[in-house]
């Protein structure tokens, strides 16, 4: 059997379009929510993260703001620009854009970011936050993880969920979400043993390692008496360049190997994917959880305006940025 395909893109779009009908009403209220986003030097990657992420506030209509400081800058100057966001009553959301270069103290750049704008969800505040469950921002890849399970109607309460890794920005949020939710939560890490075993009695596995197609399509719950499989949420974003280990990860996937060949490179997560044909639900890799990380700090940034500059009517939408 074939597993239902979890489709981030597709749930992207339906939480844009909530966004953008939150921010519309909140600027009726008079409010504009805006994220600023502070990118360091000229690393390509990072500046096409957050060309992304500009792009995405573009798109629901909210304002934005890009701070470009050179490389060489000290941990001091750029105390100053995160001190200056935190002042200005504009900026509902504050971005810096990692990694930072080495002479910066990232802790520290992190920690002074006013955690009522840390859309991030990576502040100390914000994480006591979660673990005590409290309402906060949170990290966004895992609230997108929870965004893709609730819309998908899978049954998170009381199910056995496995956390492949435990990365304070992934793995540990991820963990608490899903306790939080009523799971039975087990987390895993480099030294758990007999990880085959623990992932087979998983009704939902949430892959978060780095480690292209470890988690292998037996590891899975198939379906049985009437129960559906597994649901896998796979993180992992592997760049695959080696042809024998694509060969190995895409042999029954022969249009995805012909792209191989053309290319040189193939993008593929944690799990094997020979798990569509175990699993019951599986998110893709690409176009699972990859397109939720900046749908969800959209949805902070409104969460954060909401919060922060609203009025009392807009204690309640039902949208992702509510939870
Ligand atoms: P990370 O900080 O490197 O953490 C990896 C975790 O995996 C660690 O806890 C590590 O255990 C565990 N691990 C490594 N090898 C393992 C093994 N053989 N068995 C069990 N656990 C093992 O990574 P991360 O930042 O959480 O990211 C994880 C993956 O998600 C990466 O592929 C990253 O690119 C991807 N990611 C994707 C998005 C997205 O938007 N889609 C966002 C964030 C991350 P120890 O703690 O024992 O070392």
């Amino acid at each position: 059997m074939i597993a239902r395909v979890l489709d981030g893109l597709k749930i992207r779009d339906e939480i844009f379009a909530e966004l953008k009908e939150e921010v519309r009403q909140l600027n009726g209220a008079g409010v504009r929510p805006g994220l600023a986003a502070v990118l360091v030097g000229e690393n390509p990657a990072s500046q096409l993260y957050v060309k992304s992420k500009i792009a995405a506030c573009e798109q629901i209509g909210l304002a934005s703001w890009l701070h470009t400081p050179p490389a060489s800058i000290t941990t001091q100057e750029l105390l100053a620009i995160v001190d200056g966001l935190n002042r200005d009553n504009n900026v509902d959301g504050i971005l810096v854009q990692l990694p930072l270069p080495a002479q910066v103290d990232a802790k520290s750049i992190l920690e002074a970011v006013d955690p009522a704008k840390d859309v991030d969800g990576f502040h100390p505040v914000n994480l006591g936050r979660l673990v005590s469950g409290r309402p906060g921002l949170v990290a966004c890849t895992p609230a997108g993880c929870m965004e893709i399970l609730r819309r998908s109607n899978t049954v998170i309460e009381g199910a056995n969920a496995v956390v492949l890794g435990r990365s304070d920005i992934v793995g540990k949020p991820m963990a608490l979400l899903l306790m939080h939710a009523n799971a039975t939560v087990t987390i895993c890490h480099s030294k758990t043993r007999d990880l085959p075993e623990i992932v087979r009695h998983a009704d939902i596995v949430v892959a978060a390692m780095g480690k292209a197609g470890f988690v292998q399509a037996d590891w899975i719950k198939p379906a049985a008496a009437g129960k559906p499989g597994a649901t896998v949420i796979d993180v992992g974003t592997n760049t695959v360049k080696n042809p024998v280990q694509a060969e190995q990860l895409l042999r029954n996937f022969a249009a995805r190997m012909e792209k191989f060949r053309a290319k040189g490179t193939v993008l593929v997560g944690d799990v094997h994917p020979d798990a569509v044909n175990t699993a019951g639900a599986l998110t893709p890799v690409p176009g699972g959880v990859g397109p939720m990380t900046i749908t969800m700090l959209m949805s902070n940034t409104v969460k954060a305006a909401r919060l922060r500059r609203a009025t009392p009517q807009f204690a309640g939408p039902s949208t992702a940025a509510a939870r």
